[in-house]
């Protein structure tokens, strides 16, 4: 919101009808969300819309949620969809799309939609509502007007009787109705989760930043240690970017028996923690990782972003094949943050590198989907796993993650030390966010890419963003004096090619596998080897020599088959990364500039 504005409001009125500082032509729009029934999970929400300049409207909900690339149909848990007028006369209304309703306003100035939200998806991007709390994950709760994604709103929460606090993003109205909220529009309103409840909140300053850290659920969490661990975090990003443009900053912190993952937002985010789980140093590490993570994209994604995300269509999918800077690079900086920031030693970080290269260099789908579509069809692929998707998606993440580890250091030895993929993400903020008020196309990236490493990029882009070659990690880990070895102690090692559930069931088959190549199906139950009964299929195969034949005894929908299978070698192998025996002084000051030694 801007300062003026919010000054003008609370000077001429503290009454929504009369506030006159919302855009001329457009509607007038008050959310109030109470919970009558919170232990059956549901949030009652009244939209009054004013100011209505057409006699037809149609409200809206959104499918998706920004940042989580999956249609999610939200409008499934809309229910007792309702139209009313402030004299009482009827409204009609008819739903027109699985999300939209069309509402004949008969000329009316004022009218009020009501709804109620079933809540019951605990995660960071859908909403949750139980006797306890209530988490309202925005675009799952608010209904906008079609083509009113530009108008303000305002939102009173009305926290169940046993609940105190709101905490929030969205900048409060001061002087007006308890929990009153301001969104300057419908993007920012959707970009912006509510949780109410008592929650443990708490706040610290760092970067001229007052952060508010709102902890769910409880935990054996330290404050004063989570507040000055946190403060470096954005300390340590905030240089990068060379300003921090939020002035206040809330963290959502959802503590759960095994909670895990988090939503961006440009000034605040959702959490989920182990409850229990802070005083363990691995757990802990990976918790500041994930702030690091998404504190990072309230630049990266959220203001430096690919082209197609934003302004966001709410309808339907927004596709971008550059999720791979967007999510991999992020994922790279959270854990590069992480070391910078001294909770946790360069040889932690070099390990997580590592963990991904052998992802990489092991994965199946890698051979087959190039990253900038595994960004495009994230919608379709990633964030709808079945059982085969181990043979045919690459994660962005992690393959992203390892093409920021090349292009950092490429920036880094082309400078001879003077800059960082850091220099690179600071200019293109500048440049997109700041400049061109806009996000970036593809061709730009890799443009910024090529001015800050020096090398042209084209073969780069063909290779390993647009095709499938295996990344050429040595060549670039090279620059800081590093190699990557090949540490696979065996090659005769007996492989079947199955991940295995219980009941010795098959849950999925390795592409290229002894199981893949003679027709052992996911779903098989496995129920001998060579005539014997097994109990643990692996440890059974484990025993059998490479190019061994065994005769499988399957349950296949119930009926009872013998399948041969040729026991192939293992094909995985295992990377290390290394230290060259004599790095010369060009690759040492490389390493001391990319690991901040
Ligand atoms: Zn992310």
């Amino acid at each position: 919101m801007t300062k003026p504005f919010l000054k003008f409001l609370l000077l001429f009125t503290f009454s929504f009808m009369t506030v006159k500082t919302f855009a001329q032509n457009a509607a007038n729009i008050h959310f109030e969300v109470s919970f009558t029934e919170p232990q059956a999970h549901y949030a009652d929400v009244k939209m009054e819309i004013t100011n209505l300049k057409k006699d037809e409207i149609i409200v809206k909900m959104p499918v998706w949620a920004p940042g989580s690339y999956l249609v999610r149909e939200f409008s499934k848990n809309i229910e007792s969809f309702d139209v009313s007028a402030k004299d009482n006369s009827s409204i009609s209304f008819e739903k027109v799309k699985k999300n939209a309703w069309k509402i004949n306003t008969k000329g009316k100035n004022s009218i009020t939609v009501s709804y109620r939200v079933y809540a019951f998806e605990i995660s960071v991007r859908t909403s949750f509502v139980d006797a306890s709390h209530a988490f309202l994950s925005p675009t799952g709760i608010f209904m906008f007007v079609d083509g009113g994604i530009a108008d303000a709103s305002m939102v009173t929460i009305i926290p169940y009787k046993t609940w105190s606090k709101v905490s929030t993003g969205l900048a409060p109205i001061a002087g007006g109705k308890a929990f009153t909220y301001y969104a300057k529009n419908f993007d920012w309103l959707f970009d912006s989760p509510i949780e109410v409840g008592n929650q443990d909140v708490f706040e610290f300053n760092a970067a001229g930043v007052r952060h508010e850290v709102a902890m769910v659920g409880g935990g054996n969490y330290d404050k004063e240690k989570l507040k000055v661990d946190m403060a470096k975090l954005v300390e340590k990003e905030s240089a990068i970017f060379g300003e921090n443009p939020n002035k206040h900053y809330v963290f959502i912190v959802h503590n759960y028996q095994s909670g895990s993952g988090g939503l961006e937002h440009q000034n605040s985010t959702v959490l989920g923690a182990k409850r229990m789980g802070y005083d363990d140093p691995k757990t802990y590490k990976s918790f500041m990782g994930l702030v690091a993570h998404e504190y990072f994209h309230l630049w990266n994604v959220k203001r430096l972003r690919p082209i197609a995300l934003g302004p966001f269509d709410y309808d339907i999918e927004n596709y971008t094949t550059n999720l791979w800077i967007a999510e991999g690079f992020t994922a790279y900086y959270d854990n590069l943050i992480v070391s910078r920031a001294g909770l946790d030693n360069p040889e932690g970080l070099l390990g997580m590198i590592e963990a991904d290269i052998n992802a990489i260099y092991n994965s199946q789908g890698n051979k087959v989907q190039p990253l900038s579509e595994a960004s495009f069809d994230a919608w379709i692929k990633y964030y709808r796993p079945n059982e085969n998707s181990g043979n045919t998606t690459v994660s962005y993440y992690n393959k992203g993650s390892l093409i920021a580890v090349m292009l950092d250091l490429a920036i880094i030895h082309h400078s001879k030390g003077a800059q960082s993929l850091d220099d690179a993400m600071r200019f293109a903020y500048n440049e997109y966010y700041k400049k061109k008020g806009r996000g970036y196309t593809d061709a730009e990236m890799k443009a910024v890419f090529e001015k800050y490493s020096g090398e042209n990029l084209d073969q780069f882009y063909n290779d390993y963003i647009n095709g499938t070659k295996q990344l050429d990690m040595n060549k670039y880990m090279n620059y800081a004096g590093l190699e990557l070895v090949d540490q696979t102690r065996t090659l005769d090692q007996p492989y079947l090619g199955v991940v295995i559930e219980s009941g010795n069931k098959i849950k999925n088959v390795s592409r290229g596998s002894s199981a893949w190549n003679d027709g052992l199906n996911v779903n098989d139950e496995i129920l001998a080897i060579n005539g014997e009964r097994v109990n643990d299929v692996l440890e059974s195969v484990s025993e059998a020599k490479v190019n061994e034949k065994l005769n499988f005894m399957i349950s296949r929908d119930g009926i009872i088959q013998n399948i041969e299978v040729t026991i192939k070698a293992a094909p995985n192998k295992s990377w290390k990364i290394r230290q060259m025996d004599r790095p010369n002084q060009q690759q040492k000051a490389v390493l001391e500039k990319w690991l901040s030694l």
